[in-house]
């Protein structure tokens, strides 16, 4: 059947997930894995969440509630934003898939950084769109140089902030300046699935440029800070016209029900949210101060994840590393041949993979 598959399919470098521990107790035949590699939340999932789930886990014999009214309705009140302009999608990951189904065909394009969250590359060739990807500057997305790659053809301009894998955000100057310039027929995605996680007080949180009548949207996503990324749930702020084009186009019950349950109560449980962020914080110190020791050069972040040069081939350090039971993800697709990306996790976390990187670099 090959040859009556759509030509682009086959340009497709399909997503490289981060190893699961199964998979390497399986294969390396170790007990105890760490896995660093995908910024899942290491403390965990929200609490209030899990309490959801026990308490609706009877109610899976119905169809989930397809339009996600209640946590809609909670996302709404929480952030002051209109009912119908909120989407929820099967992961962020959805949210993507389907802004591409919605713009993009074979004579339109994205932009987007090089590196950055590979989805948007992915979820764009499989439209047969074309890609058009912008180094990054000083580890950070270029907006000045991305407004230079706009073209008639482009459709979307994908803004992860911060940006996967660098950890980097753009500042709120320079989203003004690029808002003003970018022409109307670009749909501006600010991708904000860590946003909790940054402090830097520059951050040009999208929500700022939303309206029910422009072209910024807003993506996030309960699978961070939320520690609910098994569950695959995240969402959208969307303008009116792309809010009714995503509700066309979507699966009738694109969310499960007990994704929805547990999302509604995470969304109340602050007390998560600030743990959370303590808990990178203070992971982040201890994973500098020890890089730092051990002269090890990293971008700083403002994300669960650190983006670190460890001065050979990623590919054998993250094989290397895999052996010592530490799961990272490896730069070398994303750009970094000599880099790894490691998620910031508990203290003790960081003191074993710090020990286990030094280890494995002197072999
Ligand atoms: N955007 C960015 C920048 C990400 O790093 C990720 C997760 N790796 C996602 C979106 C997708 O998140 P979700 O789990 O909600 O699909």
């Amino acid at each position: 059947m090959k040859k009556y598959i759509q030509k682009h399919i086959f340009n497709i470098q399909p997503y490289q997930p981060g190893k699961p521990v199964q998979e390497v107790q399986r294969e390396l035949g170790l007990r105890d894995v760490l896995k660093l590699a995908s910024n899942e939340n290491l403390l965990g999932p929200s609490p209030r969440a899990l309490d959801a789930l026990r308490e609706h886990a009877e109610e899976l014999n119905y169809y989930p509630d397809g339009g996600c009214y209640y946590l809609r309705k909670k996302i709404a009140e929480k952030f002051s934003v209109t009912f119908d302009n909120i989407v929820i999608g099967n992961g962020t990951d959805e949210i993507i898939r389907i802004l591409c189904h919605t713009f993009l065909d074979p004579d339109t394009e994205i932009v987007m950084g090089s590196p950055s969250f590979v989805m948007y590359r992915i979820s764009a060739a499989a439209m047969g769109a074309g890609v058009v990807e912008v180094p990054l500057r000083d580890h950070t997305i270029d907006l000045d140089g991305m407004l230079e790659r706009i073209s008639g053809r482009t459709r979307i301009v994908f803004i992860s902030n911060p940006n996967n894998p660098t950890g980097t955000i753009v500042k709120r100057n320079e989203v003004k300046n690029f808002l003003n310039k970018a022409p109307d027929h670009v749909c501006v995605v600010f991708d904000e699935a860590y946003f909790e996680y940054v402090d830097d007080p520059e951050f040009a949180d999208g929500m700022k440029y939303f309206t029910p009548e422009g072209r910024a949207v807003v993506l996030r996503t309960f699978s961070k800070i939320y520690g609910l990324a098994g569950l695959r749930i995240g969402y959208g702020f969307l303008p009116d016209d792309i809010a009714d084009a995503f509700n066309r186009v979507r699966n009738p019950f694109n969310v499960n029900q007990a994704a929805q349950e547990a999302a509604a109560a995470a969304l109340d449980d602050d007390e998560h949210v600030q743990n959370s962020t303590e808990f990178n914080r203070r992971g982040r110190e201890l994973l500098y101060r020890e890089l730092h020791r051990a002269g090890f050069d990293f971008v700083p972040t403002q994300a669960n994840f650190v983006l670190m040069n460890v001065g050979a081939d990623s590919e054998k350090v993250f094989r290397a590393l895999l052996h010592e039971g530490v799961i990272v993800r490896p730069g070398r697709f994303l750009g970094y041949p000599q880099h790894i990306r490691v998620t910031i996790g508990s203290e003790d976390a960081c003191v074993r993979f710090v020990m286990a990187l030094k280890k494995v670099l002197v072999k």
